[in-house]
């Protein structure tokens, strides 16, 4: 084997990473064509809210971190979920929310997602990234087709919103640390370190969980039950 001169090095190396970009432009999923797929959207927080998940891959070893603890991603990726909003015409706009404090809410007698009004005009990019969140979980609700929920079945949502959110943070960095609005300080971020918080018990993410959840079954016909949420209910 003749070995590899350090010039020679230099240019495989070069070579490669000029071979590399393309293919990942390559990978890049399809922009969404919002005329033709999703005409009903109009809302430029909704629009830069759904390309972003559009965009958004999980990482692999996050999806199986999950599946250890019990929890069920509802979507394998964003792109996944914004296929099937289209696919079902769920429409997404700004309201006042039925309770207080509540950042999103599914309706499944109109088929539609709603983000709290107070962030209609948002100028926030970290909240933007959060109202994609908030729609990946929303639409989970939707996919079931049964207007119920269980602490399982929460459990398996917001464990994907962690896993989406962890994705953001990986591509873009400390993008959420500066934002005090709710949905991010109180809602996703929270829920990003309570699921992958090193305690093998997650006695906080279980506390938090009885707080916000504990009035709903543990879990039900399409969630079974796992110990995280039986935990919920003891
Ligand atoms: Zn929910």
């Amino acid at each position: 084997m003749v070995p590899i001169s350090p010039v020679y090095a230099n240019i495989s190396s070069f070579v490669t990473k000029y071979n590399w970009k393309p293919q990942q432009n390559a990978l890049k999923p399809k922009e969404i064509d919002f005329q033709k797929d999703l005409p009903w959207v109009r809302d430029n927080v909704l629009t830069t809210a759904l390309s972003e998940i559009n965009e958004l891959t999980f990482a692999p070893e996050d999806i199986k971190y999950m599946e250890s603890i019990g929890i069920k991603l509802p979507f394998k990726s964003g792109r996944e979920c914004v296929d099937f909003i289209e696919k079902e015409n769920i429409r997404l706009h700004f309201a006042k929310p039925y309770e207080k404090g509540v950042h999103a809410q599914y309706s499944f007698d109109r088929n539609a997602i709603m983000i709290n009004k107070k962030y209609q005009n948002t100028k926030d990019f970290a909240v933007m990234l959060a109202i994609g969140e908030a729609i990946l979980h929303e639409a989970g609700h939707a996919k079931d087709k049964d207007g119920q929920s269980s602490v399982q079945e929460e459990l398996n949502f917001l464990g994907m919103n962690a896993v989406a959110h962890r994705a953001f943070i990986k591509k873009y960095g400390k993008v959420f640390s500066n934002s005090t609005a709710p949905i991010v300080a109180d809602g996703v971020s929270i829920y990003e370190k309570l699921f992958f918080d090193p305690d093998p018990d997650k006695k906080r993410l279980i506390a938090r969980m009885k707080e916000k959840y504990g009035d709903l079954p543990s879990g039900d016909r399409l969630h079974p039950p796992g110990k995280i949420a039986r935990a919920v209910l003891q």
